[in-house]
């Protein structure tokens, strides 16, 4: 199969059927445009004259590679690196395109270059790169829109997948290339695709897809022109109809498929198709025939180490010198095929190898990827955990907010009303003096401090004369205005140096600590005569006043007793004539 492979490689690889010719381009001042244009005439030299013509070129606008563009660039190591592997130089020519394969450049441009790179990989018997950059470059291919074809590359993938026995996969990548091969009318591409099928259905054992494909294959490679596809799937399908036991439309088709190989130079091609004959002639008895095929090839199979092939023609061999009765000889070439066996199998060992670590690499990706999918999945989940936990604090924090305002309020409001209802349980409403509850309760405190102090403290209880008539004469709510501006006056006069409260519905009482009776005797005067200003114009007539005013004594004795006494003189007051003042004793 080795042979083969080649075959298929170099063809791709040396498409070269014709000479073209430098055009000396003035290398001095090489715009992007300039770059590109003399680019594409090495590209085209590339597949139509030796390479050191195209290189020569390249070498020509290598100075200027700052001037290319990614996908330029791309382009020069491309066709630089199928120049060195004409050359020989394979190493340096995987060492280039996996410099360039680290830098960007477009999809179409990456996948040319992995194509390249394993076409030369599995020419070089480099299994494991071969397998990973065709498997990066169908990636790739898979990643693009329709309108991409890559015929080259699925052909490129058939191709390797049969080495490796995969002719499942072969058989698809086949298909997708012919597709694709039609779907551009790229009669060139359709005959390598239709032949590379026609090679797998061969190796399947159905014999009649097999059969048709190579015809179109033939019928398409000479419809493009490629006297080498030609010759190969003729070979191909001249191997197919020996398999079947044809014999002499067989002979025809190897006789003009090695004419025609030959006059390519296509070597590799022309010793494939002498084996396949041999096969051929071997089966029939005619050694002579097998032997003339196999033996001038044998040097070239060693030289390519086609091993399998080797092996298969020292077989052969083997078989026709012991038919012979040439024991020796026989053993001899016996010896020599299990050699070449044993190089085969290590071989085919190396590929299948690759194949399964590359296939297991991708396994092993796809489960990394499934597990980093997966974690970007969880953090997500934990980030949009995180985001409606600190929502929720958010929200929390508003409502205990309102909450805490809402309280707020309510307990100043409430502040407010106790303090209102505190106020109103301790104060009259008319007056807005202190109540009698209130006033008793201010003037015992401070009556029990003057008396702890030895300071002197003053009762006056003052009720308003006839205030019955008052209300009779001018009606209850000209009496509540005289009770307001009789509480006004007195806060007046005595609110600064003491305690004032309405104890009864016209009686005020009047605690003043720190004063002796004398200190308040004029002001009292004063205050008695000017309720004579108590008057409105609903109360015309005057209001008086009568006083009862009784002074701490200097023995012990409780307000009550004080008040008693006070009572008393107000008592004394208003049966003396009403209007006065009276001290007690
Ligand atoms: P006296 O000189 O002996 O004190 O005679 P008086 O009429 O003032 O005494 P009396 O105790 O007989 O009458 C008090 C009147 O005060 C009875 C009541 O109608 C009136 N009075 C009590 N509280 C209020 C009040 O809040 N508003 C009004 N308009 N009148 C009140
Ligand atoms: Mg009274
Ligand atoms: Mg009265």
């Amino acid at each position: 199969m080795s042979l083969r492979a080649i075959a298929l490689i170099a063809i791709w690889l040396l498409a070269i059927d014709g000479h073209g010719h430098i055009k000396d381009l003035n290398a001095g001042n090489v715009t992007t445009e300039a770059f590109g244009q003399k680019l594409e005439l090495a590209r085209k030299l590339n597949t139509t004259a030796p390479w050191p013509e195209s290189q020569e070129l390249l070498e020509e606008l290598r100075p200027h590679l700052d001037r290319a563009t990614e996908d330029q660039y791309a382009d020069f190591v491309y066709l630089e690196a199928r120049n060195l592997t004409l050359a020989g130089h394979t190493d340096e020519a995987l060492a280039l395109l996996n410099d360039a394969l680290e830098g960007e450049m477009s999809p179409d441009r990456r996948i040319h270059i992995l194509r390249l790179a394993a076409n030369i990989a599995i020419n070089a018997r480099r299994f494991e790169p071969a397998f990973s950059m065709l498997t990066a470059a169908l990636a790739l291919a898979e990643d693009q829109s329709e309108d991409v074809y890559t015929p080259a590359l699925f052909s490129l993938a058939s191709y390797i997948y049969t080495q490796v026995d995969e002719l499942h996969r072969g058989f698809r990548y086949g298909q997708l290339a012919l597709e694709e091969a039609r779907a551009i009318d790229d009669l060139r591409m359709q005959c390598a695709a239709e032949q590379r099928l026609a090679y797998l259905h061969k190796v399947a054992g159905d014999f009649e897809p097999s059969r048709a494909l190579y015809r179109d294959a033939i019928e398409h490679c000479l419809a493009a022109g490629d006297k080498l596809y030609v010759g190969v799937a003729e070979a191909g399908l001249a191997d197919l109809l020996r398999e079947h036991g044809e014999y002499e439309s067989v002979v025809d088709l190897f006789e003009r498929s090695i004419e025609r190989l030959e006059r390519t130079g296509y070597t590799s091609g022309v010793v494939e198709a002498r084996l396949y004959w041999a096969r051929l002639e071997n089966a029939h008895g005619n050694w002579e025939k097998a032997e003339a095929l196999l033996v001038p090839s044998i040097e070239q199979f060693e030289a390519e180490e086609s091993w399998d092939y080797l092996a298969e023609a020292h077989s052969m061999l083997a078989d026709i010198e012991r038919g012979r009765g040439n024991l020796n000889r026989a053993l001899d070439h016996y010896d020599q095929y299990m050699q070449a066996r044993e190089k085969h199998l290590t071989i085919e060992n190396a590929q299948q190898l690759a194949y399964l670590q590359v296939e297991f690499d991708m396994q092993s990706k796809d489960q990394q990827l499934a597990l980093l999918r997966e974690q970007a999945r969880v953090s997500e989940l934990e980030a949009e955990t995180r985001r409606q936990q600190v929502r929720l604090t958010m929200i929390g924090y508003v409502i205990a907010g309102f909450l805490l305002i809402v309280l707020t309020l309510l307990l100043v409001q409430a502040t407010r009303e106790r303090r209102r209802f505190q106020s109103l349980s301790q104060h009259d409403g008319l007056t807005a003096l202190s109540n009698h509850t209130r006033f008793f309760e201010l003037a015992e405190a401070a009556y029990d401090l003057c008396q702890q102090k030895n300071v002197p403290f003053i009762l006056i209880l003052a009720d308003i004369d006839h205030f019955k008539q008052v209300n009779d004469r001018n009606g209850h709510l000209a009496g509540d205005e005289v009770l307001r501006r009789v509480g006004a006056r007195l806060r007046e006069c005595f609110g600064k140096k003491g305690i004032i409260g309405r104890i009864g519905g016209e009686e005020f009482g009047i605690a003043l600590p720190g004063e002796r009776p004398e200190d308040i005797r004029d002001a009292l005067e004063q205050f008695r005569e000017s309720m004579t200003q108590v008057r409105t114009d609903d109360t015309p007539a005057t209001v008086t006043m009568s006083f009862g005013i009784a002074a701490a004594r200097a023995t012990p004795e409780s307000l009550t007793q004080l008040r008693e006494r006070a009572d008393q003189a107000l008592y004394e007051a208003k049966h003396s004539g009403r209007d006065r003042v009276v001290y007690a004793d």
